[in-house]
């Protein structure tokens, strides 16, 4: 047989295949009664909770439709009532609309609502070890914050902190490495940082307040003007495709590759009470949809930063690194932020310790595979 008639063949037969395959014709019902312990099986849930409507109230930190993370969820909340035949309905209340950004914590914990989209940095007020879950400076990157929190005991820690709020946390997406801010004028030195107001949260902001930087919390909507007006000289946000819809290159075009935050994650938390009260299969359906969620959100991140990456040079962005002094100058810095705090808090010293055991390892075979191949690649 010739390759063009073989290959003519096998998509025939193929084709068949599927089409056969996709007959519902050919579907047969399952008849339990000659198979009673099929019923009986675990499996016979599906569908079982088609009529117990259950409603639940969801707010956000986020705007109605924010690109990557707001829109994120309002797929997860369809996904849901697609997956759960319309029983599991879920009200999303985006920023602001019900709860404030950031009460949503509280509003969670008291029940007010039952689930909330966020990060998990918001909250060290709560608990200073709850920034860690979101990540540290120079620590893992999205692929290996995912594989210690579901391999390694990072979720199992944090959902035993959590409980204490009553709440019941999920991964619920990741932004991947972010970069570290928009300068008006270029860093050269360490020098060069000291005294600069930035808008930078969380650790990060920790870290570059111990090099000499004055860290400065803003909403959102101002930081823009703040940064125009020259009332802050650089802001961090996310990565070039959220930045770019803030606009600060035409204020700050000084563009810098980061490591403060390498794998932010956000979270999906439930009302722990509220949750457990579900049905197993509303419970089951809730976890595939938000890992569905945690690993897309991930993906559309760096598929939108890789094309807004494409537009910079004719925006007149001047992509920069920091020099090696700001560098060592960060890790110092976060070798004391770490202890400090450890010092403070026995909750952050047991999560801060399990992430720098883990991170020892994840360093070894990155060594080895990821690093050398990006190196070769390059
Ligand atoms: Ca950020």
């Amino acid at each position: 047989m010739k390759r063009r008639d073989f290959l003519a063949t096998a998509t025939t037969i193929a084709g068949a295949t599927l089409l056969g395959g996709c007959n519902d014709s050919n579907r047969v019902a399952i008849d339990y009664s000659k198979h009673p312990e099929k019923k009986d099986s675990k499996y016979n849930s599906v569908n079982v909770n088609h009529n117990k409507k259950v409603k639940l109230k969801l707010a956000t930190s986020w705007p109605a439709h924010f690109p990557i993370m707001g829109v994120g969820v309002e797929r997860f909340v369809e996904r849901v009532k697609v997956v759960s035949g319309g029983s599991l309905d879920i009200k999303l209340y985006p920023k602001n609309t019900l709860i404030p950004a950031l009460a949503v914590f509280d509003a969670c914990s008291s029940g007010e609502i039952d689930a909330f989209h966020s990060g998990p940095y918001y909250w060290k007020g709560k608990n200073s070890a709850f920034s860690l879950f979101s990540g540290i400076p120079f620590g893992f990157t999205a692929e290996e914050i995912n594989s210690w929190m579901l391999y390694g005991g990072g979720m199992d820690l944090w959902r035993e902190l959590y409980a204490k709020y009553n709440l019941y946390p999920m991964l619920g997406g990741n932004t991947n490495i972010q970069m570290g801010g928009w300068f008006r004028k270029p860093i050269n030195t360490l020098a060069d940082m000291q005294g600069l107001k930035m808008r930078i949260p969380g650790l990060g902001g920790e870290v570059f307040s111990k090099m000499g930087v004055n860290p400065i919390l803003l909403p959102a909507g101002e930081i823009y003007t703040s940064l125009e007006r020259g009332v802050i000289d650089a802001t961090e946000w996310v990565g070039p495709a959220l930045d770019l819809k803030m606009g600060f290159y035409k204020v700050a075009p000084y563009y810098y590759s980061g490591w403060h935050e390498p794998g932010s994650v956000l979270e999906l938390t439930f009302n722990k009470n509220f949750f457990s009260k579900l049905s197993n299969e509303h419970q089951q359906i809730l976890e595939v949809c938000a890992s569905e969620m945690n690993a897309n959100m991930m993906y559309e991140f760096h598929a939108q930063n890789i094309l807004a990456l494409q537009k910079l040079d004719s925006l007149g962005v001047k992509l920069s690194k920091f020099p090696t002094e700001v560098i060592g100058a960060g890790k110092k810095a976060l070798v004391e932020v770490l202890a400090e705090q450890s010092e403070k808090n026995s909750d952050f010293k047991r999560v801060a310790l399990a992430i720098d055991k883990r991170l020892k390892l994840s360093k070894d075979w990155d060594e080895v595979s990821l690093k050398y191949f990006l190196n070769v690649r390059s």
